[in-house]
């Protein structure tokens, strides 16, 4: 569903150039929910950006769903990016608009009907249990229910990949359960394939099938977490995986 080859991402400040992504490979299968984790400046959240080209790789290429986004012209890029949503930490809803408008601004960015948007992300708000909720505005909601908007959001045009940018650092331990037994449902529903950016060790454990570990721009190491005995190779593998909760 989502393949990376060979890409990296520098970003150039005056005469200083940080490698932020060293050439990576990843490849993330259909259905899969894929974590990737590591310390904080790893690059983690570049790679993520990478999938959806919000960050313009320096090289390699970006294949969603059968088609290479880095060949891709803005306007069919546009077109290819409604199929992946995005989630962030501190959810980005738009302050001064209800949640419904939140929902439909969504739909509007992505060439929905007027006639048609309001039902839609009504819809939307009924799947994440905030149908209720649907005129109050974002600052009157708890940080759980605001990331349901921010997904609720994410899912208005039926993506089939749902990027997760910290998802749950900005949330309590209940809260946090809560949104992960949520994000597995739109997995196992609606058969979106996610990946979680986190270092949080214990959302990879409680709701990836694989993960990846990344250190200094470069995936270290990639985890199949699906079996019972997971071995790490790396120290910082074994770190995260046999120290942690
Ligand atoms: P965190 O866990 O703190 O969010 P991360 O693993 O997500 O960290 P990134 O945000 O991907 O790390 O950053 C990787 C490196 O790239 C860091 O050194 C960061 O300073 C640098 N970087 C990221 N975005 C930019 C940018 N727009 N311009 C310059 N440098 C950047
Ligand atoms: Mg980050």
């Amino acid at each position: 569903m989502i393949e990376l080859r060979n890409v990296s991402k520098s970003f150039t400040t005056g005469k200083h150039t940080l490698q932020a992504v060293s050439p990576t490979s990843l490849t993330v299968e259909k259905g899969d929910i894929y974590g990737l984790i590591g310390f904080s400046g790893a690059g983690k959240s570049t790679l993520l950006r990478l999938i959806n080209l919000l960050e313009q790789p320096t090289s390699g290429t970006v294949t969603v769903d059968g088609q290479e986004l880095t060949s891709l012209g803005a306007k069919e890029l546009r077109q290819a990016r409604h199929s992946i949503g995005m989630i962030f930490q501190h959810f980005n809803l738009l302050s001064n608009e209800t949640c419904l408008a939140n929902v439909e601004f969504a739909l509007e960015v992505a060439g929905v009907p007027a006639s048609e948007r309001t039902k839609r992300a009504a819809d939307c708000l009924d799947i994440v249990g905030l149908g209720d909720k649907a005129l109050e505005y974002p600052a009157r909601l708890s940080g759980g229910q605001k990331q349901r908007v921010a997904i609720a959001r994410a899912l208005a045009n039926n993506p089939k990949v749902l990027l997760c940018d910290e998802p749950t650092s900005s949330l309590d331990p209940h809260t946090t359960l809560s949104l992960l037994k949520f994000l597995e449902r739109i997995n196992r529903e609606l058969g979106v394939t996610i990946v979680i950016v986190t270092h949080e060790i214990n959302v990879v454990k409680y709701i990836c099938n694989k993960a990846a570990v990344m250190e200094n721009g470069q995936i270290i190491e990639h985890l199949d977490l699906t079996r019972g005995d997971v071995t790490p190779s790396t120290d910082l593998g074994k770190f995260l995986f046999e120290t942690a909760g």
